[in-house]
């Protein structure tokens, strides 16, 4: 049996490339179904319209897309712009980790995460829930890989708890003074599957980030509109996405802005 060799750099970045839109092809699933409450192994995808079924062909990430002119085959009702967007942030972020972090299973982690980050910043963004069975489920996986992973089990273990119990300490105080829930749960389970994964000063600097951005993107909504109620998931997750990349080398200055010198 030919050994799969990566000898030849091309093809490593071509199979992570299909692999990212592959992954991205099947969070579309979970963005439309999970919120529903639908099955995201069965019925087969078909035309919300027409019922007619999803070819293989047309299920291609991003090029079915394009085939088909952004119509379903069967009845012309246009189909989201939406899913080809997932699907070609699906292979960046795959890219991405692999650029970042080389072949390493660190790599991978990076990628289940963010990967996890953009269903939940869709979902929360349009519907104001975070799944628990994403939240939960990637709390239960950091956890679970931890001993292997760069962060260790109990550097994993304060991460959940640190970055989970602050933003519950922090919504429970805002309900006792304002009477208005600020945060979600979902948003404490989320923060806490962060922290399993990326230990807790990284989490805290995702926390920080998060409310920064959703309280410039808040504060504009309250001019426009008057009312500034955002999906703080979608935050934390973008956030996410920036900690993971540049988290390490921002932590790194920081600390040696502390350290005294001469
Ligand atoms: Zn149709």
């Amino acid at each position: 049996m030919p050994e799969l060799s990566f000898a030849h750099p091309a093809l490593l970045w071509t199979v992570v490339a299909i692999f990212g839109a592959c992954v991205g092809s099947f969070l579309n699933v979970v963005i439309h179904r999970v919120p529903r409450g639908e099955s995201i192994v069965r019925p087969p995808s078909a035309c919300p319209k027409c019922k007619r079924r999803i070819r293989p062909w047309e299920n291609i990430p991003v090029v079915g897309w394009f085939a088909l002119r952004g119509r379903c085959a069967g009845c012309q009702m246009p189909i989201s712009w939406h899913y080809p967007l997932v699907e070609a942030v699906g292979t960046l972020l795959a890219v991405g980790c692999l650029w970042q972090f080389g072949l390493s299973l660190h790599s991978l982690l990076s990628f289940a995460l963010l990967a996890a980050m953009l269903a939940v910043a869709l979902i929360d963004w349009q519907w104001m829930i975070i799944p628990d069975g994403i939240s939960l489920g990637f709390l239960v996986l950091g956890l679970a890989v931890s001993p292997w992973s760069q962060v260790g089990i109990w550097a994993s273990v304060v991460g959940a708890v640190v970055a989970g119990g602050l933003l519950l300490v922090v919504g429970v105080a805002w309900e006792k003074l304002r009477g208005v829930e600020a945060m979600g749960g979902g948003d404490v389970k989320l923060m806490a599957a962060v922290g399993a994964f990326l230990g807790a000063v990284p989490a805290l600097l995702v926390i920080f980030f998060g409310a920064f951005m959703g309280a410039i993107v808040g504060g504009i909504l309250m001019r426009r509109s008057g009312q500034a109620k955002i999906a703080f998931g979608t935050f934390l997750a973008a956030a996410t996405l920036v900690v993971v990349f540049v988290g390490q080398p921002l932590i790194d200055w920081y600390t040696s802005l502390l350290r005294p010198t001469g």
